[in-house]
């Protein structure tokens, strides 16, 4: 499980004065009313789905907190509808980028990874054009093309990356290998086993596999 992010707009608690001062009015319809709440989603090419809880609890701060694609804001009740636009945006805007920067560090990571393994267990003899996280792949650990237009292109599930780091590697050594031998012939074995663990990680996945009532072989 990822650990839930949070955060909280330090500006809310600045503005204090003002929100409180528009909260006053309706003090006793936050004590009455119950949270209400909505949902939307704010698409571009990373949509993020927002839920906004106005909670009568609350004073003056806006509180959110995020899971992956989803925000979950909970703001005072009394927050002008204005207000609370303008810090849902602002909050979407910095999920937006924390994701972004997210994304950039891992793929970066990955990339630095499958260097080192390439230089310490192939000899550097591997090439390949990119490699990164994605999150689209239901059952497979990792892809690799080889040949056609998206030649050398390696795509690692974000369902890895809180494995152990040398099951990682494993996973990322085992698609390296694909760009010498795109199938699983003894060759390929033969070069995916001068990664040290891989015998030990390849017994993790299938333990992994076998749990869920799956196939490794479907895995990788
Ligand atoms: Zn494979």
């Amino acid at each position: 499980m990822k650990p839930l992010r949070r955060g909280q707009v330090q500006r809310a608690s600045e503005e204090k004065g003002t929100i409180d001062a528009a909260d006053r009015k309706s003090t006793q319809e936050q004590a009455t009313k119950p949270m209400s709440k909505r949902s939307e989603v704010y698409s571009n090419d990373d949509p993020i789905a927002v839920e906004v809880i106005r909670d009568g609890r609350l004073r003056s701060r806006v509180h959110w907190e995020w899971n992956g694609n989803h925000v979950r804001i909970r703001a005072p009740r009394g927050i002008s509808k204005r207000r609370l636009n303008q810090h849902v945006k602002t909050i979407v805007e910095e999920v937006r980028q924390r994701r972004a920067r997210v994304r950039a560090r891992a793929d970066t990571d990955l990339e630095a990874m499958a260097r080192r393994i390439s230089r310490k267990y192939f000899g550097g003899e591997i090439v390949w054009h990119s490699i990164r996280w994605v999150s689209n792949m239901r059952k497979r650990l990792g892809s690799c093309t080889v040949g056609g237009p998206t030649d050398g292109d390696i795509r690692i599930s974000d369902r890895v990356k809180d494995w152990p780091n040398w099951v990682i590697e494993y996973v990322v050594a085992h698609e390296l290998a694909h760009r010498k031998h795109p199938n699983h012939s003894r060759q390929f074995w033969e070069l995916v086993k001068r990664y040290p663990k891989a015998e030990r990680a390849r017994g993790f996945v299938m333990g992994l596999a076998f749990q869920r009532g799956e196939d490794a072989e479907d895995w990788l």
